[in-house]
């Protein structure tokens, strides 16, 4: 599991810039699910070999009113799911009544909240965040989220005290000896059952085929105690392979009203990929691929998680229709060319037995052993079949390759100018090993090494 880190602020603070500068994209991946989500904005960090999930929400401003009112609902619910709230204040601005209003209340929640103070660049950042300390939320930290400007140190003291929760947060140096450590990863992978994660945005029918897959039978009373953000974890024997079925919908009985709004987060569905071997995202025939099955969607591609596609409420529907979704999903779809694609119905059940095999198959490609000389041959191969192009008028030689990683599998490439290789000639090599080394179900990832 990674940390969640909410950011909250008024409006103008600078809490997009920082995540911007967290997530290092321009766009992110805007969750907006309706009458949800709208106004959070989740997004995965990697920031100084820490990686979280980070949170922004549409600001506070103290006046809460009709949309306003709304905004702050959300950074509600943010603080809620958050482990670590960075409360954003303006150093420029100064202490404003809104902010007073936020602290209050962040003052009554159990959360670890750090203040920070933005926009110090160009300003004397002391005097001018002094006013903060007011608040009563302890030390102010000082930051430039446009620059860049104290933002480790920040997550120094946020995140820090984490690690030993959330060990999965610590982006491992490369260790000395690869072959060795895909080895072990191997071995340790092999021995424990397949995490699936059922995932796909609300109302696709995730409950539906989790009860589908694990039989009528099943009385569906968990009152667990735990939040919103806690997937259900069920062991599973099928076909002599043992699950551990992540189940993002929460089978579970919540007395609440607001059910339908409470089962699903963002957050546990991060989680539950970070979290899995296979991610099983389901989509609804009936809905076509919206903006946000492709936003989890690019979660899943970022994680480099095995995939497999599938396509529920395939039921009642007349063959023009169908042909039509197809069309569709062909289009949105077609260019993630490893993932299998199955046409279901978790209400009747029909398809659902077969998502299995494509399970299985996704895993075994994403743990096949494969060695060093095995590696090396196909990559020659390919360079026979195409020699990489001249570089400054010297050819690019790959001399060796071995594995990196499983799950996903990493191919690791050695040889002279190898970092000067054309993005056409990467999708080349990876094509021609996904063929070579019939892998199907699961990403494949090669880095380029300079040198023997
Ligand atoms: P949000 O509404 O809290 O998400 O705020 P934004 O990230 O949209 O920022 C509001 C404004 O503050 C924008 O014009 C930013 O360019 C500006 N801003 C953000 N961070 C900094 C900073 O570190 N220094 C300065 N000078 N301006 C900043
Ligand atoms: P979740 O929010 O993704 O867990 O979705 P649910 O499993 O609660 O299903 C949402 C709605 O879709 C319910 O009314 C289900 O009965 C319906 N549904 C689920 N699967 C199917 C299916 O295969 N065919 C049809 N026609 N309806 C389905």
């Amino acid at each position: 599991m990674l940390p969640v880190v909410a950011l909250v602020g008024r409006p103008n603070v600078g809490k997009s810039t920082l995540f911007n500068r967290l997530t290092n994209t321009r766009d992110a991946l805007v969750a907006d699910f309706p009458g949800l989500t709208r106004d959070r904005k989740y997004g995965q960090a990697t920031f100084d070999r820490k990686q979280f999930i980070v949170v922004d929400t549409g600001g506070i401003t103290g006046d809460e009113e009709g949309i306003d009112a709304h905004m702050a609902q959300q950074s509600l619910l943010a603080i809620d799911e958050a482990d670590v709230v960075l409360f954003l204040v303006d150093a420029r601005a100064g202490l404003m009544p809104a902010d007073q209003g936020i602290a209050e209340h962040l003052r009554k929640v159990n959360k670890k909240v750090y203040v920070v103070a933005n926009k110090v660049d160009g300003i004397d950042g002391d005097s001018e965040s002094a006013d903060f300390y007011a608040m009563g939320l302890g030390t102010v930290y000082q930051i430039a989220a446009a620059h860049g400007r104290g933002i480790s140190r920040l997550l120094d003291t946020g995140l820090n005290p984490l690690a030993e929760e959330f060990p999965a947060m610590l982006v491992e140096p490369k260790p000395e000896h690869e072959e060795l450590s895909a080895e072990e990863q191997l071995a340790r992978l092999q021995s424990l059952p397949i995490k699936l994660a059922i995932v796909g945005k609300p109302n696709v029918g995730k409950s539906t085929l989790t009860n589908r897959i694990l039989g009528e039978e099943r009385v569906v009373v968990y009152d667990l105690p735990g939040t919103t953000r806690d997937s259900v974890y069920i062991p599973l024997e099928r076909d002599d392979r043992e699950y551990i079925l992540i189940d993002t919908a929460g089978v579970r009985k919540r007395r609440r009203v607001t059910e339908a709004v409470e089962k699903f987060s963002i957050v546990k569905t991060l989680q539950a990929i970070e979290e899995s071997n296979v991610v099983l995202l389901v989509v609804d025939a009936r809905e076509g691929i919206s903006d946000q099955d492709l936003s989890l969607l690019g979660f899943v591609l970022n994680s480099g998680r095995s995939l497999v596609l599938a396509v529920n409420k395939w039921d009642g529907l007349n063959t023009e229709i169908k042909d039509e979704i197809k069309r569709e999903l062909d289009r949105r779809l077609g260019f993630i060319d490893f993932a299998r694609l199955h046409f279901i119905s978790a209400l009747h059940g029909s398809g659902v037995g077969n998502l299995f095999d494509s399970v299985v198959e996704a895993y075994d490609s994403a743990t096949r052993r494969v060695n060093t000389s095995m590696l090396t041959q196909i990559m020659e191969m390919a360079q026979e079949e195409h020699q990489p192009p001249l570089v400054q008028g010297r050819r690019v030689k790959m001399k060796y390759a071995h594995a990196g990683g499983y799950n996903p599998p990493v191919i690791i490439i050695h040889g002279n100018q190898v970092d000067k290789l054309s993005g056409a000639y990467k999708r080349f090599l990876m094509n021609y090993f996904r063929r070579s080394l019939n892998v199907m179900g699961t990403p494949i990832k090669i880095e380029f090494r300079e040198g023997a």
